[in-house]
């Protein structure tokens, strides 16, 4: 079918011809010219263009073949800012990035989500605007907001549903809540499993095309990068692992009112509340991980066993996605190798050799800075998106 053969397309607008910039190379005019196989005059006006709206910036010279040598022209990461925000059902992290994701300045601070929508948003717009001074800039700056919720959330709308974590914040409108506290027209919400997945994908492995990340810490959840690109299913609910049941489970009750869920028999509560009953003096998911990196034995075997019992529901997902990488993150992901190990035990003796030739298990690169990362990740993507660019560019030539 020689005939139906497809070409690439070539780079027809402004917003196209600076994905090309979204390496960090710089280039000139005729490398330009030599790639998209567009005219001089059409790329020299499109290179006004892009750094007309700063997204540009002439960078120095090539090496001279004769004459005088020609200007490079390069992607300006501080054109402009972005502010990922992730919060946790008891604490929340900021992050001022640029748009190529370098972290400028960070935050961290214990916020209760419980508190209900109203004093969490503006706690966080304050949090956010100090944050955005004091790396020297200001919101007229910012691209735009991107926030991780511990909870389910539509992605058409952005809205929390029924999130049992958080109170108050059933169907609440945040992107609307966001845009007006921080005056940018882009705010983005979406679940902190997703955005780990993204901060991890784009961050530390952006050469993987299909990644699986899991989150195990009180509850467990999945977010999923397939073929580049982040998949939240129909609803938004893709992942939603914690309430999977695990093959040959003792009728351990759930809090979702099923028995013998990999939240209610892996989770960081659930190793806690059996600790607890052999006598260890155990709350939360981070006083497990205490436990484990003091030494202690029984809460080492505790999370290995964990790891095992998430392995098998992970063997599913293996069988089902064939992804090349699995990444554990979530706080009992700091509990060193114990977790890692139990999963990596049962994935490979379960799964089939074909799907687990290449596939690497590993622990988060990119630790408890996964969720802003991505947060910021999710609004630059939309941002520097070839329609977004070619929207700023149309706009700041009516105004000129
Ligand atoms: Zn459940």
């Amino acid at each position: 079918m020689e005939g139906l053969k497809k070409f690439p397309p070539r780079p027809t607008g402004a917003g196209e011809m600076f994905q090309l910039f979204r390496d960090g190379e710089p280039r000139t005019r005729a490398a330009l010219v030599a790639t998209t196989g567009q005219s001089r005059s059409t790329v020299a006006a499109r290179i006004d263009a892009l750094c007309a709206v700063g997204l540009l910036a002439p960078s120095g010279e090539a090496t001279s073949t004769g004459g005088r040598p020609p200007s490079t022209f390069a992607f300006v990461p501080d054109a402009r800012i972005v502010l990922g925000v992730d919060l946790g059902a008891t604490h929340a992290r900021l992050a001022v990035t640029d748009l190529a994701g370098a972290v400028l300045a960070e935050l961290e601070a214990p916020l209760a989500i419980a508190d209900g929508p109203d004093a969490v948003l503006g706690w966080t717009a304050e949090a956010g605007e100090k944050l955005v001074v004091g790396a020297g800039r200001s919101l007229e700056d910012l691209a735009g907001v991107g926030i991780g919720l511990p909870g389910p959330v539509d992605h058409a709308t952005g809205h929390p549903v029924n999130p049992p974590l958080m109170p108050g914040w059933d169907a609440v409108d945040v992107p609307a809540a966001l845009s007006r506290r921080f005056r940018t027209p882009t705010a983005l919400v979406d679940n902190d499993v997703n955005i780990m997945a993204l901060g991890e994908h784009r961050t530390a492995l952006p050469d993987e095309r299909d990644l699986l990340f899991v989150k195990v810490a009180t509850g467990i959840g999945a977010g999923l990068v397939m073929d580049g690109r982040l998949r939240r299913g129909a609803q938004g609910a893709a992942g939603d692992l914690g309430h999977v049941a695990v093959p040959g489970a003792r009728d351990v009750p759930c809090r979702c009112g099923n028995v013998g869920c990999l939240e209610a028999i892996a989770g960081g509560q659930a190793i806690a509340t059996a600790l607890r009953a052999g006598g260890a003096d155990v709350t939360t998911a981070s006083d497990v991980v205490a436990l484990v990196r003091g030494g202690d034995v029984a809460a080492s075997q505790a999370v290995r066993q964990a790891g095992r019992d998430i392995g098998a529901v992970l063997a599913a997902c293996v069988s089902l996605l064939n992804p090349s990488r699995i990444v554990i993150g979530g706080v009992l992901a700091e509990a060193g190798e114990h977790l890692v190990a139990g999963i990596r035990e049962i994935v490979y003796q379960r799964s089939l050799p074909l799907a687990t030739q290449h596939l690497r298990i590993t622990a988060s690169l990119t630790g408890a800075h996964a969720g802003v990362l991505g947060a910021g990740a999710m609004v630059t993507e939309q941002f520097l998106a070839s329609a977004s660019v070619d929207e700023l560019v149309a706009q700041s030539s009516e105004q000129r």
